[in-house]
């Protein structure tokens, strides 16, 4: 039951005309597909132990080896609720940091205002950890200096775990993984709601943790009348990662990533669910399905073409 918008394009910020983002329908739930546009980042720490000679025709690098990759940020929507799973980037990094990730100042306003919406729309955010890619949005730079809550009426969910590594600033990988993290959550801070374990964020909304990639990451599922959705965020960033050992550098677990995938892609191949992941460039979202023993995707809802980072699409 697929709802596609009339175009599935965005327009590039900027531009006057953004068309509506991709939707999908889950029993009575609304997952429309914001993102927060396209970066770039280093395939070697996206694939961790995969040598670039298996992933570079799907991912194809530029000079830097960086390759493209996605911000997807699922809105789920019923009613007056309107929950935001991750933020992206957003328009907090510096000129320098900016060439890096090839990423300029972001694209959720642009995607909102496409389906009528406002920020102060969004009522719930839920962030699956606290890295900059994930939690950046949350914020937005002001033109007077400084930075204030990108969504100021929404309610602010992350585990407490994830915070207090976030800020406890007691080991060099962490230290470096997380020195963004005080400028998102200040303007937060009011906002912020920390949660421990697997949490009903609404009705049929469930925030769960699977740890892998950080000790506390967790992924949101939505649930009703037979369907469901779960955005995998970075335990499946891309859709490469659905194989057992392509796994990001970055995980602190690989071992619990890879366990955790394996249990959400059987059963969402079991139970027809939709899946999204973090940061793929070319599916939004898609069923899994299980052909002669193999995860497939079907039904893909794909990023447009269009979009642009400077770097050919990878093979799907
Ligand atoms: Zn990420």
């Amino acid at each position: 039951m697929v709802m596609r918008g009339a175009k599935p394009e965005f327009a590039l910020p900027g531009e006057p005309e953004v068309q509506t983002p991709p939707q999908i329908q889950v029993g009575s739930f609304k997952v429309a597909f914001l993102t927060d546009g396209l970066w770039l980042n280093d395939g070697g720490c996206m694939f961790g132990v995969v040598p670039r000679e298996l992933w570079k025709k799907d991912h194809p690098p530029d000079d830097q080896n960086r390759i493209r990759l996605n911000l997807t940020c699922p809105l789920i929507i019923r009613g007056s609720d309107a929950v935001l799973v991750d933020t992206g980037i957003g328009n907090r990094l510096r000129d320098v940091e900016r060439r890096i990730f090839g990423h300029d100042d972001g694209w959720l306003p642009d995607g909102l205002k496409a389906m009528g919406m406002e920020p102060g729309d969004v009522t719930h955010v839920v962030l699956s950890h606290l890295h900059f890619d994930h939690c950046g949005g949350v914020v937005r730079r002001r033109d007077t200096g400084g930075f204030a809550a990108a969504f100021p009426r929404a309610r602010c969910f992350v585990q407490r775990g994830e915070i207090e590594v976030a800020r406890s600033g007691g080991n060099e990988r962490l230290r470096a993984a997380y020195r963004h993290a005080a400028e998102c959550l200040e303007p937060i801070k009011d906002m912020l709601e920390p949660i421990a374990g697997d949490t009903l964020i609404i009705p049929g909304v469930r925030a769960l943790v699977t740890g892998g990639h950080t000790t506390d990451h967790q992924v949101i599922m939505a649930q009703d009348g037979g369907e469901a959705f779960v955005h995998l965020a970075d335990i499946v960033p891309t859709r490469s990662h659905m194989k057992g050992p392509w796994n990001q550098a970055y995980d602190l677990d690989a071992l619990t990533t890879m366990e955790r995938k394996a249990d959400y892609l059987g059963r969402a191949a079991a139970g027809k669910w939709w899946v999204s992941f973090a940061h793929d460039d070319r599916i939004f979202t898609a069923h899994v399905v299980r052909e002669q023993g193999k995860l497939k995707l079907s039904d893909a809802l794909a990023v447009p073409d269009h979009y642009g980072s400077g770097l050919p699409a990878g093979r799907i």
